[in-house]
C-alpha cells in the first residue's frame, strides 16, 4: 500500500509538468481540451470560524483558486467549524466521506496517530521556513502522505501561520512550579508536554477559547498570534501574554482530501489543487506577518503585558518534548521512522540557518 502511494505521487509529478505543457498548447491554438473538463462541485469542512481572515482565508484562497483555474468548472465551498461537523472532526468527515475535502492542522488528530504531529508543528521543532523545507525539499510530503493513507487522505500543505505567541495567562507563569494545576486550552503534542508540566490541559476550538478564558473556566488559553488573538478578543480576558510559542514554531495547515474523491478527479483539477494549495500556504504566512507587526502595535497600547517564558520552563519544557518522542519512538514504529528522518533534517537545517538566518536576525532585529 505504502509503496503504492509513494509511486502514484511521483507519476503525479510528471502529469503536472504535461498539464502544463499541454495548457501551453492550447493558448497557442486557441483550443484544447478544457471545454471537456467536468462540472465539479465540492464541500470543504473547516477548522475555522469565518471571523478569522487569516486561517479560514487559507481554505477561502484554495478554493477561489482552483475556481478560477478552472473556468468556474470546479467549485469548492469551504464551511466553517460546526456547519457540517465540529472544528475537531474534519478528519473524520474527510475520511468518511461526508465532505470531499477539509482544511484542518493534523496534530489535531495526534489521538488516531502521533506521527501525524510532524504535519503541523512539533514542539521545539522547526520554524516556517524549515517546516516547507522538509515538506517540499525533505521527503515531508511523501511522509505525510504515508501516514494519511490510513486515513484514506492525502494532504497538501495549504497555510502556515509562522512562529506563534506562548498565550495569554491570568497571572504570572515564571516557574515549572507556577504551571501546576492551570488550566491551559493548548492542543496537540504542545498540551502533551505542558500536561507533564502539570498543566490540566484543555483542548476547545478557536470559536470557544475566549469565553472559556473569560468566564475563568480556564486560566489560559493559546491560539495563534496578535492579529488573531486580538480578533478572539483574548487581550480583554486575560494581561499576560508570553512568547515564544515554543509548541508551534511553524504551524502547518492542511488541505486534507478524501483519496477516493481525489482519484476521480481529472489530472487537471488535482494539479489545481496542489497549486493553490501551495499558494495558500505562501500567502497565509505572508499575510500572518503582515497584520501581525500591526496588531502587535495594538495590543501594547491596550495595555497588553508582553513577557518572555523563562529559561527554567524552556529547558524543563524542551527536556519533556524530547523525552516524548524518544518514548512515542519505542512504542510507535512509524513515529519511530518519522521521527528519526525529521529529526536529522531539523538538526542539519538548524545548523545552517544559524549561521545564515539567526546570525543575521540577532544583529539587524536588534539595531533601530
Ligand atoms: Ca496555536
Amino acid at each position: 500500500m505504502k509503496r503504492r502511494h509513494f509511486l502514484s505521487n511521483t507519476a503525479l509529478g510528471a502529469t503536472t509538468a504535461t498539464v502544463l505543457s499541454s495548457c501551453q498548447t492550447q493558448s497557442t491554438q486557441g483550443n484544447g481540451t478544457g471545454d471537456s473538463l467536468p462540472n465539479v462541485r465540492w464541500k470543504m469542512q473547516t477548522s475555522w470560524p469565518k471571523s478569522l481572515d487569516t486561517i479560514f482565508g487559507g481554505a477561502q484562497t484554495v478554493c477561489d483558486r482552483v475556481k478560477a483555474m478552472s473556468g468556474g468548472k470546479f467549485v469548492i465551498t469551504p464551511y466553517a467549524a460546526g456547519e457540517i461537523v465540529p472544528g475537531l472532526e474534519v478528519l473524520d468527515a474527510v475520511q468518511q466521506g461526508t465532505v470531499q475535502c477539509g482544511h484542518s492542522p493534523s496534530y489535531y488528530y495526534v489521538g488516531k496517530n502521533p506521527a501525524l504531529g510532524f504535519g503541523t508543528a512539533m514542539p521545539f521543532g522547526l520554524t516556517a521556513q524549515q517546516q516547507n523545507a522538509w515538506f517540499y525539499h525533505g521527503g515531508g510530503l511523501e511522509t505525510m502522505h504515508k501516514i494519511y493513507a490510513d486515513f484514506n487522505i492525502i494532504s497538501f500543505p495549504a497555510g502556515n501561520t509562522g512562529a506563534q505567541m506562548g498565550g495569554w495567562f491570568k497571572r504570572q507563569v515564571q516557574s515549572v512550579n507556577d504551571l501546576k494545576g492551570l488550566k491551559m486550552r493548548i492542543p496537540g503534542l504542545g498540551g502533551e508536554v505542558m500536561t507533564r508540566l502539570g498543566v490540566n490541559v484543555q483542548v476547545l476550538p478557536g470559536g470557544e477559547v475566549f469565553l472559556a478564558l473569560d468566564t475563568g473556566a480556564i486560566d489560559a488559553a493559546e491560539w495563534v498570534g496578535p492579529y488573531d488573538d486580538e480578533k478572539l478578543g483574548l487581550n480583554k480576558a486575560a494581561d499576560y501574554y508570553y512568547y515564544p510559542g515554543w509548541w508551534e514554531p511553524g504551524a502547518t495547515l492542511d488541505l486534507q482530501i478524501n483519496r477516493s474523491a481525489w482519484d476521480k478527479l481529472p489530472q487537471e483539477y488535482q494539479a489545481m489543487l496542489q497549486a493553490a494549495a501551495m499558494e495558500a500556504n505562501l500567502n497565509m504566512l505572508s499575510q500572518y506577518d503582515a497584520q501581525n507587526r500591526v496588531a502587535l502595535q495594538s495590543l501594547l497600547q491596550g495595555g497588553t503585558q508582553l513577557i518572555p517564558y523563562s529559561q527554567e520552563i524552556l529547558t524543563a519544557a524542551q527536556t519533556i518534548a524530547f523525552d516524548l518522542y524518544e518514548e512515542n519512538s519505542s512504542k510507535d514504529a512509524t513515529f519511530k521512522e518519522v521521527y528519526e528522518s525529521w529529526n536529522k533534517f531539523r538538526q542539519e537545517v538548524s545548523q545552517w540557518n544559524k549561521i545564515n538566518e539567526l546570525s543575521y536576525a540577532n544583529f539587524a532585529f536588534n539595531q533601530k
